[in-house]
């Protein structure tokens, strides 16, 4: 299947990651410790080795490729209420989802002028998992191996 316009080659590794339990940067070595991946919407995974000379924790970077293509979930993080350039971040999660699917997710404007609170419904996969879809930190689905996500149920 075509990868789209997105071109599933290797970035530099993120520059701004320190190491979560004491801060230290991460070995050069660990850098180049790249996977390209296409679980779920293409991306590039980075496994990161701490340099801290007391410290052996390995902690990992995934980079989104391409843009996320899934508008239906991607518009339904956006605060309609005051138009914030922040997504609404999700608040509560529910077994029971509204109008009908798997998981509900309770979501809220993090704009201190606004605070909307709104629900909506997100469909787990057969893995029973499901992508909760902020463009910010997904990247292109199409051409990737579903995953949070189904394709288009045509032969059901
Ligand atoms: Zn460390
Ligand atoms: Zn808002």
């Amino acid at each position: 299947m075509a990868a789209g316009e997105a071109e599933l080659e290797e970035r530099p590794a993120p520059s701004e990651t320190r190491c979560p339990e004491c801060g230290a940067s991460p070995t050069e070595e660990s850098k180049r410790d790249r996977h390209l991946s296409d679980l779920g919407y293409l991306h590039q995974d980075v496994r990161l080795r701490c340099s801290g000379e007391e410290c052996d924790n390995l902690w990992v970077a995934g980079m989104p490729i391409g843009e996320f293509d899934r508008d239906d979930l991607a518009d339904d993080l956006r605060c309609d209420a005051c138009d914030g350039d922040l997504p609404m971040f999700v608040h509560r999660i529910r077994r029971r989802g509204v109008d009908g699917h798997d998981i509900g997710l309770d979501l809220k404007c993090p704009n201190p002028e606004c605070y909307h609170f709104e629900q909506v419904g997100r469909d787990l996969d057969k893995e029973g998992v499901a992508l909760v879809g902020y463009p910010q930190i997904t990247g292109q689905t199409e051409g990737a191996d579903p995953y949070g996500w189904q394709e288009a149920d045509d032969d059901e």
